[in-house]
Protein backbone atom coordinates (compact mmCIF):
# COMPACT_ATOMS: atom_id res chain seq x y z
CA UNK A 1 0.00 0.00 0.00
CA UNK A 2 1.23 3.45 -0.99
CA UNK A 3 0.61 6.45 1.15
CA UNK A 4 0.75 10.28 -0.40
CA UNK A 5 3.23 11.85 1.94
CA UNK A 6 3.14 15.88 1.10
CA UNK A 7 6.20 17.15 0.60
CA UNK A 8 7.41 20.38 3.19
CA UNK A 9 6.25 23.51 1.99
CA UNK A 10 3.54 21.94 -0.57
CA UNK A 11 -0.10 22.87 -1.10
CA UNK A 12 -2.83 21.34 0.98
CA UNK A 13 -5.16 19.06 -1.37
CA UNK A 14 -7.78 21.01 -0.18
CA UNK A 15 -9.11 24.69 -0.79
CA UNK A 16 -10.65 26.44 2.68
CA UNK A 17 -14.23 27.17 3.26
CA UNK A 18 -15.55 30.59 2.89
CA UNK A 19 -18.08 30.98 5.48
CA UNK A 20 -20.73 34.36 5.17
CA UNK A 21 -22.34 35.36 8.40
CA UNK A 22 -24.87 37.65 7.85
CA UNK A 23 -28.16 39.26 9.88
CA UNK A 24 -29.44 42.80 10.46
CA UNK A 25 -26.76 45.41 12.22
CA UNK A 26 -27.15 45.14 16.16
CA UNK A 27 -27.83 41.28 16.06
CA UNK A 28 -24.57 40.44 17.82
CA UNK A 29 -22.88 39.10 14.37
CA UNK A 30 -19.17 40.61 15.54
CA UNK A 31 -19.84 38.95 19.00
CA UNK A 32 -21.17 35.59 17.96
CA UNK A 33 -17.62 35.48 15.94
CA UNK A 34 -15.57 36.92 18.56
CA UNK A 35 -16.72 33.90 20.42
CA UNK A 36 -16.43 31.40 17.98
CA UNK A 37 -13.31 32.19 16.11
CA UNK A 38 -10.44 31.42 18.51
CA UNK A 39 -12.70 27.82 18.79
CA UNK A 40 -11.94 26.89 15.18
CA UNK A 41 -9.12 25.72 13.69
CA UNK A 42 -7.48 27.01 10.65
CA UNK A 43 -9.95 29.55 10.37
CA UNK A 44 -9.80 33.37 9.60
CA UNK A 45 -11.75 36.40 9.47
CA UNK A 46 -11.76 38.95 6.40
CA UNK A 47 -11.34 42.53 7.18
CA UNK A 48 -13.69 44.52 5.19
CA UNK A 49 -12.96 47.97 3.16
CA UNK A 50 -15.91 50.88 4.73
CA UNK A 51 -16.09 54.46 4.14
CA UNK A 52 -18.28 55.30 7.13
CA UNK A 53 -16.54 57.07 9.76
CA UNK A 54 -14.62 55.41 12.77
CA UNK A 55 -16.39 55.02 15.96
CA UNK A 56 -14.36 56.05 19.31
CA UNK A 57 -12.91 52.47 20.20
CA UNK A 58 -12.16 51.63 16.33
CA UNK A 59 -8.63 51.66 14.78
CA UNK A 60 -7.54 51.87 11.07
CA UNK A 61 -6.88 48.41 10.07
CA UNK A 62 -8.46 46.52 12.77
CA UNK A 63 -11.96 46.69 12.43
CA UNK A 64 -11.98 47.43 9.32
CA UNK A 65 -9.39 49.47 6.57
CA UNK A 66 -11.54 52.71 6.82
CA UNK A 67 -11.20 54.70 3.45
CA UNK A 68 -12.58 57.94 1.75
CA UNK A 69 -14.80 57.66 -1.40
CA UNK A 70 -11.97 58.28 -3.52
CA UNK A 71 -10.24 55.10 -2.01
CA UNK A 72 -12.73 53.10 -2.12
CA UNK A 73 -13.76 53.98 -6.26
CA UNK A 74 -10.07 53.05 -6.81
CA UNK A 75 -10.11 49.94 -5.67
CA UNK A 76 -13.88 49.16 -6.89
CA UNK A 77 -12.13 50.22 -10.54
CA UNK A 78 -9.13 47.84 -10.03
CA UNK A 79 -11.46 45.09 -9.32
CA UNK A 80 -10.15 44.82 -5.90
CA UNK A 81 -13.94 43.96 -4.32
CA UNK A 82 -15.47 40.57 -4.30
CA UNK A 83 -18.86 42.71 -3.48
CA UNK A 84 -19.45 45.92 -2.26
CA UNK A 85 -22.41 47.71 -1.20
CA UNK A 86 -24.10 51.03 -0.27
CA UNK A 87 -25.53 50.68 3.70
CA UNK A 88 -26.94 53.83 4.64
CA UNK A 89 -24.97 56.52 4.00
CA UNK A 90 -21.40 54.41 3.70
CA UNK A 91 -20.24 51.83 1.68
CA UNK A 92 -18.42 48.36 2.54
CA UNK A 93 -16.73 45.77 0.44
CA UNK A 94 -15.12 42.40 0.63
CA UNK A 95 -11.38 42.55 -0.64
CA UNK A 96 -9.96 39.89 -2.77
CA UNK A 97 -7.07 39.91 -1.47
CA UNK A 98 -8.25 38.84 2.49
CA UNK A 99 -9.74 35.97 0.89
CA UNK A 100 -8.55 34.10 -2.02
CA UNK A 101 -4.86 33.29 -0.56
CA UNK A 102 -6.14 32.27 2.62
CA UNK A 103 -8.38 29.56 0.81
CA UNK A 104 -5.88 28.34 -1.72
CA UNK A 105 -3.94 27.44 1.59
CA UNK A 106 -6.88 25.39 2.78
CA UNK A 107 -7.66 28.43 6.00
CA UNK A 108 -11.42 28.80 5.89
CA UNK A 109 -12.89 32.55 5.58
CA UNK A 110 -15.34 34.62 7.91
CA UNK A 111 -17.18 36.96 6.28
CA UNK A 112 -19.27 39.60 8.53
CA UNK A 113 -21.26 41.27 6.12
CA UNK A 114 -25.28 42.30 5.38
CA UNK A 115 -27.85 40.53 2.79
CA UNK A 116 -26.69 41.96 -0.60
CA UNK A 117 -23.60 41.01 0.09
CA UNK A 118 -24.30 37.71 1.12
CA UNK A 119 -26.39 37.52 -2.14
CA UNK A 120 -23.04 38.62 -4.31
CA UNK A 121 -20.98 36.28 -2.70
CA UNK A 122 -23.68 32.85 -3.41
CA UNK A 123 -23.42 34.27 -6.89
CA UNK A 124 -19.84 34.70 -7.54
CA UNK A 125 -18.93 31.32 -5.48
CA UNK A 126 -21.78 29.25 -4.95
CA UNK A 127 -19.95 27.02 -2.93
CA UNK A 128 -20.12 29.37 0.05
CA UNK A 129 -21.60 28.39 3.30
CA UNK A 130 -24.40 31.23 4.57
CA UNK A 131 -25.15 31.63 8.01
CA UNK A 132 -28.27 34.04 9.41
CA UNK A 133 -27.89 35.32 12.38
CA UNK A 134 -31.30 36.51 13.88
CA UNK A 135 -33.34 38.40 16.86
CA UNK A 136 -35.51 36.44 19.31
CA UNK A 137 -37.77 39.88 17.84
CA UNK A 138 -37.86 43.22 15.68
CA UNK A 139 -38.09 44.64 19.53
CA UNK A 140 -35.22 42.97 20.88
CA UNK A 141 -33.07 44.38 17.60
CA UNK A 142 -34.16 48.04 18.21
CA UNK A 143 -33.09 47.93 22.00
CA UNK A 144 -29.62 46.46 20.99
CA UNK A 145 -29.56 48.80 18.62
CA UNK A 146 -29.93 51.95 21.09
CA UNK A 147 -28.27 50.29 23.74
CA UNK A 148 -25.31 50.44 22.13
CA UNK A 149 -24.99 54.19 21.15
CA UNK A 150 -22.92 54.36 17.54
CA UNK A 151 -25.51 55.62 15.49
CA UNK A 152 -27.46 58.16 15.03
CA UNK A 153 -31.63 58.17 15.42
CA UNK A 154 -32.20 58.20 11.78
CA UNK A 155 -29.00 55.81 11.50
CA UNK A 156 -31.15 53.62 13.53
CA UNK A 157 -34.41 53.71 11.92
CA UNK A 158 -32.48 53.33 8.64
CA UNK A 159 -31.03 50.03 10.21
CA UNK A 160 -34.19 48.67 11.49
CA UNK A 161 -35.93 48.93 8.06
CA UNK A 162 -33.09 47.29 6.52
CA UNK A 163 -33.48 44.88 9.12
CA UNK A 164 -37.10 43.80 8.25
CA UNK A 165 -35.99 42.74 4.33
CA UNK A 166 -33.08 40.72 5.96
CA UNK A 167 -35.37 39.20 8.52
CA UNK A 168 -37.69 38.04 5.40
CA UNK A 169 -34.72 36.60 3.80
CA UNK A 170 -33.72 33.83 6.02
CA UNK A 171 -35.07 31.25 3.72
CA UNK A 172 -32.05 31.64 1.33
CA UNK A 173 -29.84 30.64 3.99
CA UNK A 174 -28.10 27.25 4.99
CA UNK A 175 -28.21 28.03 8.94
CA UNK A 176 -30.40 30.21 10.86
CA UNK A 177 -29.37 30.97 14.76
CA UNK A 178 -31.17 32.64 16.79
CA UNK A 179 -29.14 34.84 19.20
CA UNK A 180 -31.14 34.57 22.36
CA UNK A 181 -28.60 34.26 24.54
CA UNK A 182 -24.61 34.75 24.11
CA UNK A 183 -23.76 31.44 24.96
CA UNK A 184 -26.14 29.47 23.22
CA UNK A 185 -26.24 30.95 20.17
CA UNK A 186 -22.30 30.93 20.32
CA UNK A 187 -22.41 27.02 20.79
CA UNK A 188 -25.02 26.73 18.23
CA UNK A 189 -22.92 28.56 15.44
CA UNK A 190 -19.78 26.52 16.17
CA UNK A 191 -21.58 23.27 16.03
CA UNK A 192 -23.27 24.19 12.52
CA UNK A 193 -19.72 26.08 10.77
CA UNK A 194 -18.40 22.72 11.80
CA UNK A 195 -21.27 20.66 10.23
CA UNK A 196 -20.58 22.96 7.25
CA UNK A 197 -17.14 22.04 7.32
CA UNK A 198 -17.51 18.11 7.36
CA UNK A 199 -19.94 19.13 4.34
CA UNK A 200 -23.29 19.50 6.01
CA UNK A 201 -25.86 22.20 4.09
CA UNK A 202 -23.49 23.30 1.73
P1 LIG B 1 -21.28 48.60 10.84
O1 LIG B 1 -21.36 50.00 10.31
O2 LIG B 1 -22.27 48.39 11.97
O3 LIG B 1 -19.87 48.19 11.19
O4 LIG B 1 -21.74 47.64 9.66
C1 LIG B 1 -22.96 47.81 9.01
C2 LIG B 1 -23.34 46.57 8.25
O5 LIG B 1 -22.43 46.37 7.17
C3 LIG B 1 -23.28 45.30 9.10
O6 LIG B 1 -24.47 44.54 8.84
C4 LIG B 1 -22.06 44.59 8.60
O7 LIG B 1 -22.18 43.18 8.70
C5 LIG B 1 -22.05 45.01 7.14
N1 LIG B 1 -20.73 44.87 6.50
C6 LIG B 1 -19.50 45.00 7.07
N2 LIG B 1 -18.54 44.78 6.15
C7 LIG B 1 -19.17 44.49 4.99
C8 LIG B 1 -18.72 44.14 3.67
O8 LIG B 1 -17.53 44.04 3.37
N3 LIG B 1 -19.68 43.93 2.73
C9 LIG B 1 -21.01 44.01 3.02
N4 LIG B 1 -21.85 43.74 2.03
N5 LIG B 1 -21.47 44.33 4.24
C10 LIG B 1 -20.56 44.56 5.21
Amino acid sequence: MTFFVPEQGEAPQHRGKLLVISGPSGVGKGTLINEVLPRLKDTTLARSATTRPMRDHEQQGCEYYFLTDDEFDRKVAAGEFIEHVRYGSSRYGTLASEVEANLDKGRNVILEIELEGARAVRRRLPEAVLFFIAPPNIGDLRKRLEGRDTETPADIETRLRRAEEELASQGEFDYIVVNDSVARAADELEESILDSLEGGAS
